[in-house]
C-alpha cells in the first residue's frame, strides 16, 4: 500500500493550490481526483478576484477576501516560477456600473458597506467611469470604482497551479471515482479507498468543491451542494475593455487573449452541467447593457460549471474531530479569489497547527453541530 504525509481529495485550484504549499514544506504529497484534474468548477470560473462582499451573506468573508488579495501577488510569482506558465494574473481594479432605479441611494449602501470592512471603494462620476472604460453604456445611472480587486486567467492558473505542484514533487493520481472512503481507526483518519486501492496517509485534506458532500461521512463536515453558472466568452473587434466590469445583473471579464468573458447565472441544477437558452439570454442582456457593442460580438464559447455552496454560503476550512482530517471546501463564488489565503491557512494547520488568523466562523464543526442541535 502506497504511504503519503498528506493525500488531498480533488484536484481543482484549491487541492493543487494546497498539494504545492505542502510540498515546498517537504511533505510526500498526493492529489487523487476522480478524473483529469482541474476540469470542474476551477475550470469554468470567470477568474474575477472581487473581495468586497456581493450580499449580506458574503459579509464574514471579508476578512479572509482581503487577506487573499494582499497575497496573490506573491501566490501567482510562485506558482509561476515553478510551472514556467503565465496565469494572466491583473491588479487593475473594477469598475461597477449601476442600471437600476434608486441607484444613488444603493451606491451609497454599497459604499458605506465596503468603508465599514476597509475596503476603499470610490464613487465615480458616470463621465469618468467612461473615460476609464469608453465601451461603458452612457446610460448607466451610477458609478463606483473598486481599486483594489484583480483577475486572473482560472484555467491558466489552475494548470499552472497543478503543473507547480508536479514539479515540486507532488504525485497526481487520477482515479476512477475518486476517494471512495475513508478510512478511519480509533477516531484518527489513516487514508483513503479509492475504487482500486487503499492509500495510506498521516493527515487527509478533502478538496473536492461541490463534490466533497458526496464522500461518505464528508456531509457532517460540508454538507457541499452545486450551484451551476454559465458563462458566455465573447469576442469583439471594435469592443476594448481594461478592466472587470459589473453592474447588478452581470459581469464582463475581459482576457489576454481579446475574450471578453461574459457572466453568470445562480441556478440549483444538481449536478447537471449544462448551457440553456434562459441562461444565455440573461446574460446577453446584462453583458449588452453594461457595453451596447458587444450585442454585435461573436460568441466563441458557452460552458457551465458547478459552484461548491454550503447551507451558509461559507466555506469549510481547517481540521474536523477526526484527527487527521481536514477540510478545504465549500468556497462558492469565490475559490478562485480565496485559494492563496486557504492554502496558507491549510499550511499551518497541518505544519503548526494552530493558525496566523481567527478562522473560527468556517470551522466545519459548525455544520455537525447544528445537526446535533436540530437533532
Ligand atoms: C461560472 C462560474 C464562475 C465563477 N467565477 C468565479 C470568479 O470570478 N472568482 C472566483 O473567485 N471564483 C469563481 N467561481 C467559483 C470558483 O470556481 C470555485 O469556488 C472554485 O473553483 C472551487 O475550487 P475547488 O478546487 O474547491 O473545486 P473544483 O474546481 O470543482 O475541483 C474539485 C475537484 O474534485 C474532484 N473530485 C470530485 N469528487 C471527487 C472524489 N470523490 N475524490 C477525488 N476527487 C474528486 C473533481 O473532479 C475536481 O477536479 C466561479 C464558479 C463558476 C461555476
Amino acid at each position: 500500500m502506497s504511504t503519503y504525509d498528506v493525500i488531498i481529495a480533488g484536484g481543482g485550484i484549491i487541492g493543487g493550490s494546497i498539494a504545492f504549499e505542502l510540498a515546498k514544506e517537504k511533505l510526500r504529497v498526493a492529489v487523487i481526483d476522480r478524473q483529469q484534474p482541474g476540469l470542474e468548477a476551477s475550470w469554468a470560473a470567470a477568474g474575477m478576484l472581487s473581495g468586497a462582499p456581493e450580499s449580506p451573506d458574503s459579509i464574514p468573508l471579508a476578512p479572509l477576501a482581503k487577506a487573499s488579495l494582499e497575497i496573490y501577488p506573491e501566490y501567482v510569482a510562485a506558482v509561476e516560477e515553478a510551472s514556467g506558465r503565465p496565469t494572466g494574473y491583473r491588479r487593475d481594479g473594477t469598475v461597477m456600473a449601476l442600471f437600476l432605479p434608486h441607484v444613488e441611494r444603493e451606491l451609497s449602501t454599497i459604499l458605506a458597506v465596503h468603508h465599514g470592512l476597509g475596503f476603499a471603494t470610490e464613487a465615480v462620476r458616470v463621465e469618468d467611469a467612461r473615460q476609464m472604460e469608453p465601451a461603458l453604456n452612457p446610460a448607466m445611472r451610477a458609478a463606483a470604482w473598486l481599486p483594489y480587486e484583480g483577475r486572473v486567467d482560472s484555467r491558466a492558473l489552475t494548470e499552472a497551479v497543478l503543473q507547480a505542484a508536479e514539479k515540486q514533487g507532488v504525485e497526481i493520481l487520477a482515479r476512477p471515482g475518486g476517494v471512495k472512503s475513508l478510512a478511519v481507526e480509533k477516531n484518527r483518519c489513516t487514508g483513503v479507498a479509492t475504487g482500486e486501492e487503499k492509500i495510506s496517509a498521516g493527515k487527509v485534506i478533502i478538496a473536492a468543491g461541490c463534490f466533497s458532500g458526496t464522500i461518505p461521512t464528508i456531509e457532517r463536515y460540508a454538507p457541499t451542494r452545486p450551484v451551476r453558472g454559465q458563462i458566455v466568452a465573447l469576442q469583439a473587434e471594435k469592443v476594448k475593455l481594461e478592466r472587470v466590469v459589473r453592474s447588478e445583473k452581470g459581469y464582463l471579464v475581459p482576457q489576454a487573449n481579446g475574450r471578453i468573458l461574459a457572466g453568470s447565472t445562480s441556478e440549483n441544477a444538481g449536478f447537471e452541467k449544462r448551457v440553456t437558452p434562459a441562461g444565455m439570454q440573461q446574460i446577453l442582456a446584462a453583458a449588452v447593457e453594461i457595453v451596447p457593442e458587444l450585442a454585435q460580438a461573436s460568441v466563441v464559447e458557452t460552458w457551465s460549471g458547478l459552484r461548491p455552496d454550503t447551507p451558509d454560503h461559507l466555506p469549510s476550512l481547517g481540521p474536523t474531530d477526526i484527527e487527521g482530517l481536514l477540510i478545504a471546501t465549500g468556497h462558492y463564488r469565490n475559490g478562485i479569489l480565496l485559494a492563496p489565503i486557504t492554502t496558507r491557512l491549510m499550511r499551518e494547520w497541518v505544519i503548526q497547527r494552530k493558525t496566523s488568523m481567527t478562522v473560527d466562523a468556517f470551522s466545519p464543526m459548525r455544520f455537525s453541530q447544528h445537526s446535533a442541535v436540530a437533532g
